[in-house]
């Protein structure tokens, strides 16, 4: 960035290094934001390096980021072997052997105008009310592997749900940085060797490629993986880490071929030291153990992880080793760090590419000219540092509520000392029988409410208009919208069949 201030003072020039996930997404997101000819957006690739390759779950909030750049999601889906996501599969983190789903949907229907969980707080105290699950018909499409498209309709909530993906992390790579350069977007393989930065200020003026040639920025993107190449490597921006409350720091993947239909929900497995996620797709299913290494060998936790396949292996096992946290600042100088560059979280609720999504969105609404501008850089570090924490505080519960008595990382997970903020949401329920959550909470009540209901976490209150309906046509109601799902869910296509009939085009 340059001091003078001229009648134009757009950004010129802005060079992304890294081509996974987080700098293709962001490369289609610059270029479709800004004017062709004006800005020049340049990307850095290694093909020596390669990209991580794993990150294949995703949340809802994908679909508007498809929506912004015009992408057809059958074309999408067709292109990245997609398959659809209702939400979570949950089996054995309360207990061994029990479940829930985290799904993309609400529950039962309001009653006098106050939310059905009110009454089902009431009705499962008095042992007169089902799993919250059984009241919602995307858990129950997810729990028998059905799948059908939302269809709008506001007055019945059984009917209103939403919907994410599973697809192949390349080729999701692969298809945006075909999007990416359509729109004016150039691509460079080369590794960068080597930063080059003013000697006063400290801002990135240019990155040096093994080709022998300069590229000059104005604004730089570092999306170049856990090394954070500019961000850490070169600015020092400094990281914090949170694996005092999430203990996993390695995962082992190895994806392999698919021997039953596909979910409509990603698995996750509590394991003992750790846990699995599975992750089907149209081509294969992606598998990998989160883990502790307190806790397990490497080798073990691959053994466990192939007892575990479905169908044969499809490669050797890959070992990745992660710490928990986030980089100090999003946005330094001008540098703006994005996906694994930035932080990382474990993949538990799929949120990594959400959080790419969400500080993309940021910047482009906080973007800066070529005069340095503290506000601007202050008000997208404070709002993502919120945003992190309250996705951590979301991952710990998972944890720390856990039953699994006698397992080493679960004794300590339930025991340890938690954020006050989550320590805080954890009581307000109990006091209200409501989720506290706000604007900047990327999960909100319904989430919260699988959460509390999975790890039977119950209120000591409910509203009291509950109790001016009488008990049993409580228990009618209820019983009503389990069997109104149940009948519906019946008559659904399996996933797979939905997939074949509207995407493969069987
Ligand atoms: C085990 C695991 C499971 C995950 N599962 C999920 C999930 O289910 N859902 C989800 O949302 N997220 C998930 N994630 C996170 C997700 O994988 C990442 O957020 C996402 O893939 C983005 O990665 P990236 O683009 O930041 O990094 P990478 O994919 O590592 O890309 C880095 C890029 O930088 C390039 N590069 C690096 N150094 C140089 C250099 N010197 N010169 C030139 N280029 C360079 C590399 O070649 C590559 O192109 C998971 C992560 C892990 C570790």
């Amino acid at each position: 960035m340059n001091n003078t201030t001229a009648a134009d003072s757009r950004i010129r020039s802005i060079v992304i290094v890294g081509g996974g996930t987080a700098g293709w997404m962001a490369a289609a997101a610059l270029a479709n934001r800004f004017k062709q000819g004006v800005t020049k957006i340049t990307l850095i690739e290694s093909a020596e390096i390669g990209i991580i390759g794993v990150g294949e779950a995703t949340v809802p909030y994908i679909k508007e980021f498809l929506q912004d750049l015009n992408i057809n999601e059958v074309d999408f889906m067709r292109a990245t072997k997609a398959t659809y996501k209702l939400g979570i599969d949950f089996d054995g983190w309360h207990k061994p052997g029990e479940k829930f789903i985290h799904p993309f949907a609400g529950y039962g229907a309001r009653i006098a105008r106050i939310p059905f969980h009110h009454y089902w707080a009431k009705m499962r105290t008095q042992k007169k009310a089902q799993a919250l699950d059984d009241y919602c018909l995307a858990a129950q499409m997810a729990r028998h592997n059905k799948f059908a498209l939302p269809k709008a309709n506001n007055d019945i909530e059984l009917s209103s749900f939403n919907y994410a993906f599973h697809f192949d992390a390349g080729l999701f790579a692969h298809y945006l940085s075909g999007i990416a350069q359509t729109l004016g977007v150039k691509r460079i393989q080369a590794n960068v060797q080597q930063v080059n930065q003013c000697p006063d200020s400290g801002f990135i003026r240019s990155v040096g490629l093994d080709t022998g040639e300069i590229i000059e920025g104005e604004f730089f993107i570092d999306c170049s993986g856990f090394n954070g190449l500019l961000i850490e490597q070169t600015l020092k921006t400094g990281y914090e880490t949170w694996n005092q409350w999430l203990r996993c720091d390695r995962a082992v993947a190895m994806p392999c071929t698919s021997k039953i239909a596909p979910a409509s929900a990603t698995r996750s497995l509590a394991m003992d030291a750790g846990w699995q996620w599975r992750i089907p797709l149209q081509h294969r299913v992606g598998n990998g153990y989160v883990y502790c290494s307190d806790y397990i060998s490497d080798d073990l936790a691959a053994e466990k992880l192939r007892e575990n396949l479905e169908g044969e292996a499809l490669a050797d096992p890959k070992f990745i080793r992660f710490t928990t946290g986030m980089r100090k600042q999003a946005w330094n100088k001008n540098v703006f760090c994005l996906g694994l560059a930035s932080g990382f979280m474990e993949p538990l609720e799929s949120t990594s590419i959400y959080l790419i999504q969400s500080s993309l969105t940021l910047l482009l609404n906080h973007f800066p000219n070529n005069q340095y501008n503290q506000a601007l850089v202050d008000t997208v570090n404070n709002n993502l540092r919120i945003r992190q924490e309250k996705l951590r505080d979301f991952l710990i519960l998972h944890y720390h509520l856990n039953q699994r008595h006698g397992q080493a990382l679960w004794d300590e997970c339930r025991t340890m000392s938690i954020p006050d903020t989550l320590a805080a949401r954890i009581e307000y329920f109990k006091k209200t029988c409501q989720p506290q959550v706000d604007e900047l909470d990327f999960f909100g009540t319904n989430s919260w409410l699988a959460m509390f209901s999975g790890f039977n976490i119950q209120s000591d209150y409910y509203h009291p208009v509950v109790d001016d309906f009488d008990t049993h046509l409580v228990e009618k109601e209820l019983q009503a919208i389990a069997t109104n799902i149940n009948n519906t869910v019946k008559n659904l296509p399996s996933h797979l069949d939905f997939i074949k009939r509207n995407i493969v085009g069987e």
